[in-house]
């Protein structure tokens, strides 16, 4: 199985720091003109084949680069750059192929990274024989860089950097190439490390915290930890994607020839449908599931969805939800990626908790208001997100502790990227949580 472990690295100086900054925009550099000379030859209109790109005397450039960057590295981010290129003609292909319906907008070819007047994108890629990690209470980070690096820094040509946090997979049988990037958002450098480790392995939890889910259509899960972290993913416009696809294959249903039940068209919008869906469940399960893992999660309850549809929702919604969800397929999915982690899933019956007022337990008194769920004896707050605590306190053995700020997600075709929730102070900035739960850990709660 391929996985991958990320983190933050430090330099063990400043001038450990100054090197790498130097390799990290050396090998953008590289990167740049290696997509500059193979995008002027795909640019060149005049007798032009796709193959041409590969003509650009990339030979060359290692050459000019290899001093700072070593030959190893100047290879990797020439290959990263080809790599990319095949991928943007492969996507291409798939664009003007009718019969492939996976790619609807014309790619656009491989970027730069940055530029030298705005400052480039500190990024490189380093080779599996490369580099070096020795895990342990001090991780540490060994690169290889070039001679030039190595007599103007009077270095060793091995640039130690020390590793924050633990690995996911701190066993692995062969690592891949090593990412390593500066990330200003934070102004930390980062690392991610693809490894394989053997079928059957398993991460092991970093501590006992218990998590609950709480899964819906409009929030497609809301999720509350005892270790206080709440996350809600939002499934608002997916949901609405999805019921448009529908109206619009029951559109052409509608039209279809008598004797006639489907067409390319109205299969082709059937699988379109699927793709998106399982697509945003897919990452919304990594994600999950590494945030709770990385906040020492060890169990997950997840609601049966059902005794609650069939109490109070109506029986347009229940459908509706039922259809999107495809539930057991998604607690299934769950529950293979909880596998991976270490984590153990249950399944229990979650009846009233998403209407159960928190402050004084009444279930027949309590309104909710599109997100809102309101009790007369003042209880105010957001519904699923409180059904998620309730359904948690009923079912963890330990103690709540008390709650973060909630964490909110959107999907935005790719990936769920987090925003602190707007009900609430909305000028602060959430901390990631995997950064302050362990001492002087600033281990990545992203994977690249
Ligand atoms: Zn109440």
């Amino acid at each position: 199985m391929k996985r991958t472990n990320t983190f933050a690295v430090r330099p063990l100086s400043n001038k450990g720091e100054q090197l790498l900054r130097e390799l990290l925009d050396a090998s953008a550099a590289l990167w740049n003109e290696a997509n500059y000379e193979r995008l002027m030859r795909y640019n060149d209109e005049e007798g032009y084949e796709d193959e041409d790109v590969w003509d650009a005397d990339t030979g060359r450039l290692e050459g000019t680069y290899k001093g700072v960057l070593g030959a190893s590295t100047a290879q990797q981010v020439i290959r990263k750059n080809s790599e990319a290129w095949r991928g943007f003609f492969d996507t291409k292909n798939k664009y003007h192929d009718e019969s492939n319906t996976s790619v609807t907008e014309h790619p656009e070819p491989p970027g730069f990274w940055g530029n030298k007047d705005d400052g480039r994108k500190l990024h490189t890629v380093i080779r599996n024989t490369s580099y070096t990690i020795e895990w342990g209470d001090c991780s540490r980070l060994e690169i290889l860089v070039g001679n030039e690096l190595k007599d103007r820094y009077g270095h060793t040509g091995r640039l130690r950097l020390e590793i924050a946090g633990n690995p996911n997979w701190p066993e692995y049988e062969k690592q891949g190439r090593l990412d390593l990037w500066y990330d200003e958002t934070d102004s930390t450098f980062r690392a991610s490390q693809p490894v394989t480790v053997s079928d059957g392995v398993r991460a092991i939890p970093l501590a006992d915290e218990t998590a609950a889910l709480d899964i819906g259509a409009n929030n497609l899960v809301a999720c509350t930890t005892t270790a206080g972290e709440q996350y809600l993913y939002e499934g608002r416009e997916l949901f609405q994607r999805f019921r448009e696809t529908t109206r619009e294959i029951a559109r052409l249903q509608s039209k279809l020839e008598e004797g006639q039940y489907s067409s390319k068209r109205i299969r082709r919008l059937y699988r379109k449908r699927t793709r998106r869906r399982d697509h945003a469940e897919e990452a919304l399960c990594r994600d999950l599931l590494e945030r709770l893992y990385k906040d020492g999660v060890d169990t997950v309850y997840i609601g049966g969805l059902t005794d609650v549809l069939d109490t109070h929702w109506s029986v347009e919604t229940n459908a509706k939800t039922h259809n999107f969800w495809a539930f057991e397929k998604f607690t299934k999915r769950l529950a293979c990626t909880a596998e991976e982690y270490g984590l153990t899933v249950e399944v229990r019956s979650e009846a009233w908790t998403s209407q159960e007022c928190p402050q004084c337990g009444s279930t027949d008194r309590t309104t909710r208001h599109q997100d809102t769920l309101t009790c007369p004896c003042g209880f105010e707050g957001h519904a699923d997100l409180t059904a998620s605590e309730t359904f948690l306190r009923r079912h963890a053995e330990q103690a709540v502790r008390p709650m973060a700020r909630p964490v909110r997600f959107e999907w935005d075709d790719h990936d769920w990227s987090g925003i602190p929730y707007p009900h609430e102070r909305p000028k602060e900035q959430r901390t990631d949580p995997s950064t302050v739960h362990r001492d002087g850990n600033v281990a990545s709660g992203e994977s690249a």
